[in-house]
């Protein structure tokens, strides 16, 4: 039905049903999308957003899943980027500076590794965090060393009537693990604009690679998780320091564990559903609250019926 209409539409793309979503998150638990829709282009994005509006018809844009855990009782509609909208292009270029131009599906991790090989620096803070440019824009992606938000210099956004904005650094209000527009609730990133400096790419690629190591030496990077499960709260210990002194590092609910190596970050270790993951992490935030009286926050998405 949905498919029918919106193909009658100005639509390129694809429109697929009952699609595993789950599968498509680095949980990889199951949970099933009514429509996956993958728009070819800006304007097949727009009809898309303005029909689902017309309809009533909420959604969720799925970039790369790896902030992502979708409800073991679905979701009914799935907007994706990822196939259609990943070419980057460099704007502009002199001796100091670069601008490069990036689709909202590119990998995040393609494009820190070629501005490393490159020599332009200011995102090798990011080297190591997997998804896509989309996904690292609206979570403000980043480490203690720097976020996303600091080498961006515009994003060209379709709010939820299908209208297209570029809004500059000015309008864009970022914080931990957040993004807002001014003047723009609910809003899909299209693309955006980094401004990156120049720099000896030999240095950079040596601490890039450095930044790898030490990662997949502190982080399960083989297993299925969404990396850190929760935001470190504010003026206390990190989330994880937390949850080791709670005692509850190995700790199992189903196929679910809070990971030996580290403990903000829950995996499916043994083919779990989402609602072990869930289960886990409310018991994650009762031990905390009862023993340190702090506040856990979810800095992964949970969507879904
Ligand atoms: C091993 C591991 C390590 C990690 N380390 C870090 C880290 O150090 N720092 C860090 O910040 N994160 C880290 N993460 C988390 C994750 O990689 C980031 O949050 C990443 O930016 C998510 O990108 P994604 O494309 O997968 O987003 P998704 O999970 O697909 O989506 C996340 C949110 O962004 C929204 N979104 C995605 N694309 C768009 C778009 N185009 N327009 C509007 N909204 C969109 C979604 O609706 C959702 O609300 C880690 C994850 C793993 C698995």
């Amino acid at each position: 039905m949905l498919e029918k209409e919106i193909r009658r539409l100005e639509f390129k793309g694809n429109i697929s049903t009952n699609i595993n979503i789950g599968k498509k998150t680095a949980f990889k638990t199951s949970g099933m999308a009514n429509y996956f829709i993958e728009p070819a282009d800006k304007k097949s994005l727009s009809t898309v957003i303005r029909y689902l509006k017309d309809c009533n018809e909420s959604f969720f844009v799925l970039g790369g899943g790896y902030n992502t855990l979708v409800s073991e009782n679905g979701i009914n509609t799935v907007v994706s980027l990822k196939k259609f909208f990943n070419k980057f292009e460099i704007l502009e270029k002199n001796n100091n500076e670069i601008l490069i131009n990036i689709q909202a599906g590119a990998l995040l991790q393609k494009i820190c590794w070629f501005c490393a090989f490159k020599g332009f620096i200011g995102l090798n803070p990011l080297i190591g965090i997997p998804g896509t440019i989309g996904g690292a824009v609206f979570m403000n992606a980043g480490t203690k060393d720097g976020d996303i938000f600091s080498v961006l210099e515009e994003i060209d956004v379709m709010d939820y009537k299908g209208e297209n904005f570029r809004v500059k650094k000015n309008d864009i209000i970022a914080s931990y693990r957040e993004l807002k527009v001014k003047n723009i609730k609910d809003f899909i990133i299209a693309g955006c604009t980094l401004k990156l400096k120049k720099n000896n790419a030999k240095a950079l690629m040596k601490e890039a690679k450095n930044q790898m190591t030490k990662r997949k030496s502190l982080q399960p990077v083989k297993e299925k998780s969404c990396g850190c499960f929760f935001k470190n709260p504010v003026n206390n210990s990190p989330a994880g320091m937390l949850i080791e002194k709670a005692g509850l590092k190995g700790k199992k609910i189903g196929g679910a564990k809070v990971s030996e190596i580290h403990a903000n970050f829950i995996v499916n270790e043994n083919n779990c559903s989402a609602s072990h993951i869930i289960e886990l992490k409310e018991l994650i935030e009762k031990e905390v609250k009862k023993k340190f009286n702090v506040i856990l926050e979810p800095e992964v998405k949970i969507v879904g019926r």
